[in-house]
């Protein structure tokens, strides 16, 4: 087989023994990698109706189709578990040589079962692994265990994947590091966590063989020419924290949790600002070219000297909507959540649901006394002081940040329980993810791409807000064509999750970022590297058949039609300034496109797979356990 090794590596972190999965070339064929491949060993290693915190829960590894092959940004995995936050699959990727190194040890996947009785480093040598104490880890930062793992092993080309203290403290929204990147979202590193297990390392020393080396070669030189051309100027410039004019001109940039969608103080925090004032180089993830990631400096006041990685969602999450209009303190607080390990996201909202809570006195001052402040915190919103020291309690679980390192959904039900509140009402989360910064009051088809999503509250997994923002549609009403829109966005961010490739390289193939534009190049890329003969609808496939596994995991889980909900903020409150005041989306609004959705995907009036669809997709051992 080319372009795989047709192995994947089990790890029992428990017994410490290992097996070697060989699967066949027809598996690979319907799974291709990434976030595809690593939902499959879900649906096949983890026990049905398990905790997220239980030993058959499965940290589930798979290695990106072009990791370690010239094809630009394509050194990616995909890395999948039971989420804690929601209770369904949670799914992540991230950019890293950590892929690459997996790919030379000869591994196209790793499934790392049950939990240690220690922490735990597991180091992937080639074939072999070794289980090294990690207790001198404990305790490090993401980065410094990183490089305190290089020098123990004395080698600079050991790649690893960490957690901070936020994951050995099992903050339900924790992520995983590698090269400064994170999977993020969902709360891998709480699992990892719940596991004993602090980092997994990886040297490889062989080769990757691909079927087409020259033609590969040809296509990843032309495609990489590309992405130093207008397409991906906005990302290469100012990085995607340019939308914060965007999204502020249209009404929907989360503001104050949500309360508002435009901030007075926007010049202030915009990615031009951020740009000249605290910009000091770009980063890239490993084998790309175009380098979006803006790593920004601060100079002066009390955080000077804080610095991190900034972009659109983890900028607005702790700008904006915190009332914030000092870059100083939302770069401080992405700082925390960086190298602690913690998604910045859920932070955020977390945060500012606090400060929600502040103000209309569900909670007060003296909730908020740690040992930075032991009177407590006036966490009005705009109060960046006041939510450094709660991100720093979150990540100790001190006082109140001990719940609200539980994630809004569960915060909002103990506080409501103990103090008859209905806080849950701006507990701004999808089945238990927290929103990202597409307000979907103005966007239509989005909300329902967002409501059904798989993931929850996510703006990765569908790009229905697209055709919202483009103009293609009103993003304002709603029409029968909107189920469709939303069903083919998330199947064709699929396929960039699945292979996976970045998705800001979609213009680079051809100029035109629709399927008729970029499939044909990604089946020559897949064929170039596996001597498979795939063609347009092939392509298309891999991405409706990824979508599909991580839905009948979902359904294996309990799922039913209510989970497919927005937050209560959404359909009953609608903004009353800017571009988008006036609208929310309501029950009946939502329900009629969900309806419209589930008919484009095929699936009954309840959204359940029917039998044959599963069969014709190629899983009949998934038709068996849940279609209909
Ligand atoms: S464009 Fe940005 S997110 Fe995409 S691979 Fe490059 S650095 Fe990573």
């Amino acid at each position: 087989m080319k372009g795989y090794s047709g192995k994947i590596l089990h790890i029992d972190l428990k017994t410490r023994k290992t097996r070697v999965e060989e699967k066949p070339e027809e598996w690979y064929k319907l799974w291709i990698g990434g976030v595809s491949m690593a939902s499959r060993l879900c649906w096949e290693n983890i026990k049905p109706g398990c905790d997220a915190y239980a030993p058959e829960n499965p940290i589930c590894i798979a290695n990106g189709i072009f990791a370690g092959t010239p094809v630009p940004v394509g050194g990616k995995f995909g890395l999948a578990s039971k989420s804690p936050l929601t209770g369904f699959l949670g799914d992540s990727l991230s950019g890293s040589w950590f892929s690459i190194a997996l790919k030379r040890a000869g591994w196209d996947g790793v499934v790392l079962h049950n939990s240690s009785d220690t922490w735990v480093n597991v180091f992937i040598d080639d074939d072999r692994v070794d289980f090294l104490d990690a207790t001198y880890l404990l305790g490090k930062g993401t980065y410094e265990t990183e490089e305190a793992i290089r020098e123990k092993l004395g080698d600079e080309q050991v790649r690893s994947c960490t957690i901070g203290v936020c994951g050995e403290r099992m903050i339900r929204y924790a992520n995983v590091t590698n090269d400064g990147r994170q999977a993020g979202r969902t709360g891998h590193g709480a699992v990892w966590g719940s596991k004993k297990l602090k980092a997994v390392s990886v040297r490889g020393t062989k080769g990757v063989t691909v079927a087409d080396p020259k033609k590969l070669m040809e296509m990843s030189f032309h495609i990489s020419k590309e992405a130093q051309g207008k397409d991906t100027e906005k990302y290469r410039i100012y990085g995607t924290a340019t939308n914060m004019l965007n999204m502020d001109k249209i009404g929907l940039l989360p503001t104050r949790n949500f309360q508002d969608g435009t901030f007075e103080h926007i010049n202030l925090i915009s990615g031009e600002y951020l740009d000249a004032h605290h910009k000091v180089k770009v980063i890239a993830c490993a084998q790309c070219p175009i380098a979006c990631e803006q790593m920004s400096i601060v100079k002066t006041g009390p955080f000077a000297g804080a610095m991190t990685g900034v972009e659109y969602e983890s900028l607005q999450a702790n700008s904006s909507n915190l009332g914030i209009s000092d870059l100083r303190a939302s770069i401080k607080l992405l700082e925390i959540a960086d190298h602690d390990g913690m998604d910045s996201m859920s932070m955020g909202v977390s945060i500012s649901y606090a400060m929600e809570c502040y103000e209309k006195g569900v909670l007060k001052k003296e909730d908020f006394a740690c040992k930075e402040f032991p009177e407590g915190i006036e966490l009005n919103f705009g109060n960046g002081e006041g939510a450094v020291a709660v991100a720093k309690m979150i990540r100790d679980r001190e006082g109140i940040g001990d719940l609200l390192a539980e994630g809004t959904r569960i915060a909002s039900k103990k506080i409501d329980a103990e103090r008859g509140t209905e806080s849950w009402k701006w507990a701004m989360n999808i089945k238990g993810l927290e929103c990202p910064g597409y307000d979907a009051r103005g966007l239509k088809t989005f909300s329902v791409g967002l409501a059904v999503g798989t993931r929850g509250g996510c703006h990765n997994r569908s790009a229905a807000y697209d055709p919202d923002i483009k103009g293609e549609v009103n993003r304002f009403t709603i029409d029968e064509t909107r189920g469709k829109v939303a069903a083919e966005s998330e199947e064709y961010a699929a396929v960039y999750d699945t292979l996976p490739l970045c998705k800001f390289i979609r213009r680079c193939f051809t100029g035109k970022a629709d399927r008729a534009g970029a499939w044909p190049a990604i089946a020559q890329l897949i064929n170039a590297t596996t001597g498979w003969n795939y063609g347009y609808d092939d392509v298309d496939l891999i991405g409706i058949r990824a979508h599909t596994i991580k839905k009948a995991f979902n359904i294996r889980e309990g799922w039913t039609t209510a989970d497919d909900d927005l937050p209560w903020r959404w359909k009953h409150e609608p903004f009353t300034k800017g571009a988008s005041a006036g609208y929310t989306i309501s029950d009946e609004e939502l329900a009629y496109l969900k309806d419209l959705y589930y008919q484009a995907k095929g699936w009954t009036k309840e959204g359940l797979i029917p039998k044959d669809l599963l069969i014709k997709l190629g899983m009949p051992d998934v038709a068996e356990q849940i279609g209909v």
